[in-house]
C-alpha cells in the first residue's frame, strides 16, 4: 500500500531555497545525519537503562557507505527507528511547521550562523534530487516503513519489509554534488565533524598496506574516538594524556604549557579541555585553534563571540550543548548562557594562573615569555581578567629578574621618584640600543625595567591609569637627572615589622645561608647607591658566591 501527501508547507518549495542559501555550507548534511543517527542510539540506551526496551542492544553504531554506481550515499543505525506515526509528525509536520519563519531567519543572516545548526535532517535536500528514509522503530509489532521524497514538498510512504530495528538514510546525490561520492571526500568530513561522536562511526574496513598495495581487512573501519579526553574524569588522566591529546589535536606542534580540564554541570553545561601554547611572537598568536563541540559533535573551529577575544589564543576543546548555534555572533555575545560561559572559562584560566604562580613560581617564571603576551592581552583588553592577573602579572627588568607589581613598587618606592612625590617606573624597549642610559640608572642604583615586548608600551600606558601617582618613563639621560632620591627628604624609618619581613626576605634569597650569618644594613636603606646592604664576613663572602654561581640567583644589594 503505497500513501501519498503533501508536506505541509506555505512556501511552493522550500527545496531551491535551502540549496541557494546554504550553498557554502553543503557538507554539513553529514554532520547532521550522522548526529541524527547517534541520537538515535542514544535515545535507545535510554529507554533500555528505563526499562523500555527490553531486548538486545546488541553493537550500536552509525555505518556510512557510499554507492558510487548508483549515486548514493546511505547513513544507517541500529538506533530506535520510527514508526509511520513517527514519521508523519517528526520528519512532515515538525520540520517543516516553521518554514516561513526558518527562511527569514536563514536569508537574512546566512552568513552568521555558526554552521547552521538546527536545519537537521532536511539538510540532506541541499546535496540530494532524492531522499529516502527506510525505517523500523524498535517498538514491538509496528511495521517498517519506506518514506521517499524528490526535492518537491510532495513525498510518498509506504510500507515495507526491513529485518532489523534502525533507520537507513539514502540519498541520491545530486549532479553538482557528484564530489561526495568520493571516499575521500566523506573521510575528511567525518574527520572534521564525527571524529568524537560517542558511538562507533564504521566508514567501510580498515585497510593494510601488504607487498605495496592497500588491501582491505575484515574489521570496520571506526573513524572516532568514542571517549574523548575532555569526557574522562580528572582524577583518572596524566600528564602524557593531556600532551598526547594536544598532538591528536595538533599534530607536529610544540608542547602546550599548561591546561584546564573544565567541567561544570550547572547553571549551565559546559566540558573541555583548554590549553596554554607556547606563544613566543606574534607569529604564534594562532587563533582560532580552540574547537566548538555540542555534545561531542563538531560545531566550528571559530569561538569567537564566545569566549574573550584573548582567550582566542588558547588551544583546546570547549563542549556545551547550553550555547546556541542557530543565531548571529552579535546576538550570541548577548546570550545570557553564553556570558555565564565565557565568564567562567576567564576564572577558571586566572585560577590556573594563579595557582602556578603561587605553587612554582620559578617554572611560572621561566615560562613568563611565552606566557607574557596571552597574560598582557587579557589584562589590556578584559578588566575583570585584569583585577585577577595584576597579582600575578610580572616585570621583568634589565637583569632578567622578575617581580610581580607589589614586589616592584616596594624596591624603586624608595628612590625612584620625581619632584611631585611620582614613583617613577624606568623602562627600556631596547637592551643593547639603551644599553649607556642602562648603565648610568644602574650606577645611580635605579632599576630599569625591560620593555621590549610588542603588548608593552600599551601596558606601561594602561599601569600609569591604573597604579595612580606613577609614570612610567623609557630610560635617558634627562629622566635619569630629573629623578629625586629621598636621600634629600628623610630618612627610612622602618619599623620592627618591617624588618622582621624584610629579614625574612632576604633570607629566603639566599639559600644555604643562615640569617644570623648575615646582617642587614637598615640604615643604608637610605642609601640611593646602596639601597641595601648585607654585610658579612670573608668567609660567608666567598661560600656565598659560590652558591650564588652554582645557583645561578641573582642577588640584590652589595658585598662590604
Ligand atoms: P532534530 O534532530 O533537531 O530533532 P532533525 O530535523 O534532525 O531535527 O530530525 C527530526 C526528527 O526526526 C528527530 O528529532 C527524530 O525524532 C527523527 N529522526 C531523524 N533521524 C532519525 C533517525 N536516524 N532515527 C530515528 N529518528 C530520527
Ligand atoms: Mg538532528
Amino acid at each position: 500500500m503505497q500513501q501519498n501527501g503533501k508536506i505541509g508547507v506555505t512556501t511552493e518549495n522550500i527545496f531551491p531555497i535551502i540549496k541557494k542559501f546554504l550553498y557554502s555550507d553543503h557538507e554539513i548534511f553529514l554532520r547532521e545525519l550522522v548526529s541524527n543517527a547517534v541520537d538515535a542510539t542514544q535515545k535507545l540506551k535510554t529507554y533500555a537503562s528505563l526499562g523500555e526496551f527490553k531486548g538486545e542492544l546488541g553493537n550500536l553504531s552509525v555505518k556510512i557507505k557510499i554507492d558510487k554506481e548508483n549515486g548514493t550515499i546511505t547513513i544507517s543505525d541500529n538506533g530506535i527507528g520510527m514508526t509511520n506515526e513517527e514519521i508523519d509528525k517528526y520528519i512532515n509536520q515538525i520540520a517543516f511547521s516553521s518554514a516561513n519563519e526558518f527562511l527569514d531567519k536563514y536569508k537574512k543572516d546566512a552568513n552568521s550562523i555558526i554552521g547552521h545548526f538546527g536545519l537537521g535532517f532536511y539538510s540532506s535536500f541541499m546535496v540530494s534530487q532524492k531522499v529516502e528514509i527506510i525505517t523500523k522503530s524498535f517498538k514491538e509489532g509496528t511495521e517498517a516503513v519506506k518514506w521517499s521524497c524528490d526535492g518537491s514538498p510532495e513525498y510518498t510512504i509506504e510500507v515495507i519489509e526491513k529485518a532489523e530495528r534502525g533507520t537507513d538514510i539514502i540519498l541520491y546525490i545530486d549532479d553538482e554534488n557528484k564530489n561526495f561520492l568520493e571516499q575521500g571526500e566523506i573521510d575528511k568530513l567525518l574527520k572534521k565533524y564525527c571524529r568524537f561522536l560517542p558511538v562507533p562511526i564504521v566508514f567501510g574496513k580498515k585497510t593494510e598496506w601488504k607487498d605495496g598495495k592497500s588491501i582491505e581487512t575484515g574489521e570496520d573501519n571506526i573513524i572516532n574516538d568514542t571517549n574523548p579526553l575532555w569526557t574522562r574524569k580528572p582524577a583518572d588522566l596524566k600528564d602524557e594524556d593531556y600532551k598526547k591529546f594536544y598532538q591528536e589535536l595538533y599534530p607536529f606542534s610544540d608542547e602546550p604549557m599548561f591546561w584546564i580540564h573544565l567541567n561544570v554541570d550547572y547553571p549551565f553545561k559546559l566540558t573541555g579541555v583548554l590549553y596554554f601554547p607556547q606563544i613566543k611572537s606574534n607569529v604564534d598568536m594562532n587563533r582560532n585553534k580552540i574547537q566548538l563541540y555540542s555534545n561531542q559533535v563538531f560545531v566550528t573551529d571559530s569561538v569567537e563571540g564566545i569566549v574573550p577575544e584573548f582567550l582566542t589564543l588558547m588551544h583546546g576543546v570547549l563542549d556545551s550543548p547550553d550555547i546556541p548555534l542557530n543565531v548571529s555572533r552579535s546576538y550570541l555575545q548577548s546570550d545570557q548562557n553564553v556570558k555565564k560561559i565565557s565568564n567562567h572559562i576567564t576564572k577558571k584560566v586566572a585560577d590556573r594562573l594563579e595557582e602556578i604562580f603561587k605553587n612554582d613560581r620559578s617554572r611560572f617564571e621561566e615560562k613568563w615569555d611565552n606566557l607574557k603576551i596571552f597574560i598582557e592581552y587579557g589584562m589590556l583588553t578584559d578588566d575583570k581578567f585584569y583585577e585577577r592577573a595584576q597579582k600575578i602579572c610580572l616585570l621583568k627588568n634589565t637583569d632578567g629578574k622578575a617581580f610581580t607589581f607589589e614586589e616592584y613598587k616596594t624596591l624603586i618606592s624608595s628612590n625612584q621618584t620625581d619632584k611631585d612625590d611620582n614613583l617613577i617606573y624606568l623602562y627600556a624597549n631596547n637592551k643593547d640600543e639603551q644599553y649607556s642610559y642602562i648603565n648610568t640608572a644602574k650606577d645611580k642604583g635605579y632599576d630599569v625595567i625591560l620593555f621590549d615586548g610588542q603588548l608593552d608600551v600599551h601596558m606601561a600606558g594602561m599601569l600609569e591609569q591604573k597604579f595612580g601617582k606613577s609614570k612610567f618613563v623609557r630610560v635617558d639621560a634627562d629622566t635619569i637627572d630629573n629623578l629625586v632620591r629621598k636621600e634629600d627628604s628623610k630618612e627610612v624609618n622602618l619599623t620592627d615589622k618591617q624588618k622582621e619581613e624584610l629579614n625574612e626576605a632576604f633570607t629566603s634569597q639566599l639559600p644555604k645561608i643562615e640569617k644570623t650569618e648575615f646582617t642587614i644594613d637598615y640604615k643604608a636603606l637610605d642609601a640611593r647607591a646602596q639601597p641595601v646592604q648585607i654585610t658579612q664576613n670573608e668567609f660567608m663572602r666567598r661560600m656565598k658566591e659560590m652558591s650564588a654561581m652554582q645557583t645561578g640567583m641573582g642577588f640584590y644589594g652589595e658585598m662590604p
